[in-house]
């Protein structure tokens, strides 16, 4: 069925015709009906010049020439009939004016409504739409200026064309549905994409309303388009944006939420994922979640969650920032502690409108600070116990901190500032000197510093700290040179009365043991004194009998009198040493000459080696050994050593006795003394045990000697050890440090 719609868009005929066509009708009506004897209403055909001008528009002039047609056939009338009126003709002139009366009332009747549809189409013809009417067909019947502007063809040439041919269109659902869809039910919402004249591409949102007749056929399709290309182009560009700051908020190395106002979960990121929450999870029955789903419940450890319940209401009722840490469980079932932050957002009133908040996995952290804590209070109790405190000093700006048990040592409040008048308050008067040669230290950027000072506490007793700082590597781009010290302060109080009550009973083991060896050597000592005076007596009685002759011989008499003096003096000497070995007391250091202190201890043992079939050689070194020592200790410790060998060398039976005593310098700080014999030798298993107090082979032996020898040595800063040579016999040895006048002016 091809029914064509009522063109809408109404093009009059040319005026100009219908105006001439009216007149001559009019003209050639009036002609026949005034001067011809036809007895017929040709007055009705005035209504044909009526319908012509009519058909101009004019209403004015529709109603002129009706009138006009009235008067005509009026006239006519009255001239063509002169008085003869019959019925016939009367009849038929008000059949005429009948005619023309009902002709002229449709046609302005017509005129009127048909001004109406004109208005209502110049109405539709403004209207920024593109407004499109198309037949059943889709052949276009009516073309707005909107679509003209929209796809660039004119009315003209779009009225005729196929609206879908003309415009290409393109829809997301196959045109048989649409039409299906308008004709089920009257109308149809979409987009569809369409081509322009120019060939470019326009996206428009189509609406389609079905107009039907009378009978309710369908007959035409109004479609109202709108260009939502650029509106397309936005909303293509915004979701652009939003995938992409999807993505970046996906990427983010936490779990991003927002919520509402309220605290309900609105959105999460996919770090979710991991704690087994998905975006589906969240937005109750929009997405096919359970409205009343409790995420935080499910994720967060049960010790936390009241808590964090608590804090999280807190900041919902007040709008204040969001912060607790809990543990929350993840896919595999180990919790991990969290960090859980959130910011309200707030709208211009500042009411909250949602809350963003990020959770970040702060296990490494919380782990870190855990063991942080742990070796803090670890190194705590081990200052306390060990009495050490750390001291750390900035040199350039004098910023000092230090640990509670610095505090402690030096009986400050805990809650004190650290800084150099404070220590110095506490240090003894007699030792500000040491500090104030840290602080030049310091200031000289020395790498290490170890000094020890004594310090006066508010009680009057006297503590001995140990300081030893080293200097940390000065930071890169600093403008001041000057290091950052890191020091530990040690309470040496204890260990400093320890250490002098074990010197104490060092020195007086030492005294006993040196006693019990003269007392060993009591009877080569008396020998040693009795000698001498026996020669002097010798001398002496000699030198009177060269006197008391005749003829004095004074010269052999000075000469006995010379060999006198030498043996008292060398009585003198033993008796001298003797009394020095047997005296109690402390230990004193001076310069000595090691050759000279190893020489005076041979003079005690002669006779001991006479005794025991013992030859003595010496061999010393040539230079002047110089040692800073206590002569008594060191001559005990060579006797002790030579007593050791005489006493090795004669419990075996025949062989040579060689006792071989030997200085030598052994680089250039240090000397050795070696006392060599020929006698046991030190069993393997013994050698181990040699220098250990009570460790003896001897059947009347205390085995403190060689304990105390290296007590001895070692307090002189040397070193003691026992060897077997390859040729039998026994080696031990001794390392003193040599003196050094340089170091001893610096
Ligand atoms: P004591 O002489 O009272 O035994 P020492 O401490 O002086 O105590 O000596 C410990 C032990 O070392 C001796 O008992 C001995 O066994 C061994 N000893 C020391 N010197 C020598 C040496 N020159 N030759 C062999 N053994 C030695």
């Amino acid at each position: 069925m091809n029914v064509r719609v009522p063109v809408i868009g109404l093009k009059r005929p040319d005026s100009r015709l219908l105006w001439g066509l009216a007149a001559l009708v009019a003209l050639s009506v009036f002609l026949i009906d005034a001067f011809t004897p036809l007895d017929i209403a040709i007055a009705v055909l005035y209504a044909v010049a009526v319908m012509l001008v009519a058909v101009t528009g004019n209403r004015r002039a529709t109603l002129i020439v009706a009138w006009c047609s009235v008067l005509l056939t009026l006239g006519a009338f009255l001239s063509s009939h002169d008085t003869d009126y019959t019925d016939a003709s009367i009849a038929r002139c008000a059949v005429s004016l009948l005619a023309i009366a009902i002709v002229s009332v449709l046609a302005l009747r017509n005129l009127a409504s048909t001004a109406r549809l004109v208005e209502q189409v110049q109405l539709l013809d403004m209207t920024h739409d593109a407004i499109v009417v198309y037949d059943m067909d889709d052949v276009i019947s009516f073309w707005n200026h909107g679509a003209e502007e929209l796809y660039g063809w004119t009315s003209a040439e779009a009225v005729g064309k196929r609206v879908h041919e003309l415009t290409h269109t393109q829809m997301a659902v196959p045109l048989a549905h649409i039409r299906q869809q308008l004709l089920a039910t009257g109308q149809w919402d979409g987009e569809v994409e369409r081509t322009r004249q120019d060939g470019t591409h326009v996206v428009v949102s189509s609406r389609l309303r079905l107009w039907r007749d009378r009978l309710g056929r369908p007959r035409a399709v109004l479609a109202t388009n709108n260009d939502i290309t650029a509106q397309k182009r936005m909303e293509a560009e915004l979701q652009r944006k939003q995938d992409e700051l999807r993505a970046a908020i996906d990427a983010i190395p936490g779990m991003v939420w927002t919520s509402s106002n309220d605290g309900k979960l609105e959105f999460v990121n996919r770090r979710w994922q991991e704690v087994g929450v998905f975006a589906a999870d969240i937005g109750g029955s929009k997405t096919g979640a359970p409205p009343d789903r409790d995420i935080w419940s499910e994720i967060v450890h049960p010790n936390d969650l009241q808590g964090m319940e608590q804090a999280w209401r807190d900041a919902i009722a007040l709008g204040t920032s969001f912060e607790y840490s809990a543990r929350v469980r993840r896919n595999s079932g180990e919790f991990r502690w969290m960090h859980i932050g959130a910011e309200p957002m707030r709208d211009a009133q500042d009411n909250v409108l949602r809350w963003y908040g990020v959770n970040t996995d702060i296990e490494e952290r919380k782990r870190a600070e855990e063991a942080l804590e742990r070796s803090e209070a670890l190194l705590s109790d081990a200052q306390r116990l060990s009495k050490t405190g750390s001291i750390a000093m900035r040199v350039d700006s004098g910023e000092m901190s230090w640990s509670e048990e610095a505090c402690r040592i030096y009986d400050y409040p805990l809650d004190c500032t650290p800084s150099v008048e404070l220590i110095e308050a506490r240090t003894l008067p007699e030792d500000l000197p040491i500090m104030q040669s840290v602080s030049r230290l310091a200031l000289a950027g020395e790498p290490n510093i170890d000094v020890e000072h004594r310090l006066c506490m508010p009680d009057g007793s006297i503590k001995h700290v140990h300081f030893v700082a080293h200097a940390l590597a000065c930071k890169a781009g600093s403008s001041d040179e000057r290091p950052e010290y890191v020091g530990a302060l040690i309470d040496v109080t204890e260990a400093r009365r320890t250490h002098e009550a074990l010197a104490r009973s060092m020195s007086e083991l030492a005294h006993v043991s040196r006693v019990t060896t003269l007392g060993e050597l009591a009877s080569s000592i008396a020998h040693e004194v009795t000698q001498p005076i026996a020669a002097i007596v010798t001398c002496g009685d000699a030198a009177l009998r060269w006197l008391n002759r005749p003829q004095p011989d004074l010269g052999e008499a000075a000469q006995s009198i010379t060999q006198m003096i030498r043996d008292a003096k060398r009585a003198g000497d033993v008796v001298r040493q003797t009394r020095e070995m047997a005296k109690k007391r402390g230990p004193s250091q001076s310069v000595l000459d090691l050759n000279a202190l190893v020489g005076e201890s041979i003079e005690l043992v002669r006779r001991e080696l006479q005794n025991h079939r013992a030859t003595l050689v010496t061999q010393f070194d040539p230079a002047a050994l110089q040692v800073c020592a206590d002569r008594v200790q060191i001559q005990q410790v060579v006797i002790n050593l030579m007593m050791n060998a005489v006493q090795a060398m004669s419990s075996l039976n025949g062989g040579t006795r060689r006792l071989t005593i030997t200085t030598r310098l052994l680089d250039e700080g240090q000397v050795m003394t070696t006392v060599k014999d020929q006698g046991t030798g030190i069993a393997d298993t013994d050698s181990a045990h040699l220098f250990s107090p009570f460790f003896t082979t001897k059947a009347d032996g205390m085995g403190m000697g060689l304990s105390i020898c290296r007590s001895i040595i070692e307090n002189h800063g040397g070193r003691i050890s026992a060897h077997s040579p390859e040729e039998g016999g026994a080696e031990l040895r001794f390392v003193l440090p040599l003196f050094k006048p340089v170091e001893q002016a610096a």
